[in-house]
């Protein structure tokens, strides 16, 4: 099932107060803006704790971190990677194979920020519809960067990657990076909700298979206490993996959010006053804890 809900933006719980109704958000709006100031520090202030950007990053001069899926882009287009770029790609995956690949998406991603914007505004002015397309759409999108990697021979798809020219907008100033950002966030707020990262953007995607089987998950442990108010549904940027875990007891489904698209963000955790959520660590021989 694709959409299985469509509803207004969340309704403000109801016994919770507001900090811990926030908190996995506040938490990982922190992680956000910490990982940006330590990019910035070198450019604007000196401070060379991080050397780089997403792509490829070191920081304190000893640590190398590359984006995988730009090393795979790279490696298809022919290119050589250094022996440090390899390593900084295994510490990445490793990293998120073991949170969750999404776990990139609402805790590092800078256009996170700006898309989770849109999405509130498109609530706030009361915006409905607009154009239809499949979550499946961004696997498609993948496919096709890598495509273009292996027949032009060079990683174009990072020339116009809105993740990577928002990165490089605020570190740069580049011009054309806010175009592109620009566009994200008027297509996630007229055209379709949740639409970029919720259906297209390609890095999502690649982390999203990354993680298919990451350890870390939320799962629906107290799912019996549930008294459907749908908040839920109304904040999971991704509602669709909420429903197997939440509502398929009677079909035999366990309780884990099994989708790799979960993001890990915490809000279903944050918003449910009958703290039906938590996270749970999935172990290697028992898939569904309940
Ligand atoms: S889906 Fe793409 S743009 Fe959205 S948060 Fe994830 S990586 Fe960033
Ligand atoms: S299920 Fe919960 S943790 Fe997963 S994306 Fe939705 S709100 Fe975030």
């Amino acid at each position: 099932m694709d959409e299985p809900l469509s509803l207004p933006l969340a309704a403000p719980p109801r016994r919770r107060g507001r900090l811990a109704a926030h908190g996995w958000l506040l938490a990982r709006r922190c992680s956000q803006l910490a990982i940006l100031a330590l990019f910035l520090a070198g450019p604007l202030a000196g401070v060379w704790i991080v050397k780089g950007n997403l792509a490829y990053s070191l920081t304190l001069d000893a640590l190398p971190l590359t984006d995988p899926y730009v090393l795979l882009q790279s490696l298809l287009a022919g290119h050589a990677p250094e022996a440090i770029a390899l390593t900084g790609a295994a510490i990445v995956a490793a990293f998120y194979f073991l949170v969750g690949g999404r776990a990139y998406c609402a805790w590092v991603c800078p256009l996170n920020m700006v898309t989770d914007f849109a999405g509130w505004l498109r609530g706030r002015l009361g915006i409905r519809g607009g154009a239809h397309l499949g979550r499946q759409t961004r696997y498609w999108v993948l496919a096709m960067t890598l495509l273009l990697a292996a027949t032009t021979g060079t990683v174009a798809w990072e020339q116009v990657n809105p993740v990577s020219m928002l990165h490089r907008g605020l570190i740069f100033g580049v011009g054309a990076a806010w175009t592109i950002v620009l566009a994200v966030f008027l297509f996630d707020l007229f055209v379709s909700a949740r639409g970029w990262c919720g259906h297209l953007c390609p890095v999502g995607a690649f982390y999203s298979l990354l993680g298919r089987k990451s350890p870390l998950r939320v799962s629906a442990t107290r799912r019996a206490a549930c008294d459907d108010c749908m908040d839920c549904f109304a904040v999971c940027p991704e509602p669709q993996v909420i429903r197997p875990a939440l509502k398929g007891e009677a079909s035999g489904a366990g309780p884990l959010i099994d989708s790799p698209n979960c993001l890990n963000c915490g809000r279903c955790i944050d918003v449910c006053d009958r703290d039906v959520f938590t996270f749970t660590v999935r172990t290697p021989f028992r898939r569904d804890p309940q």
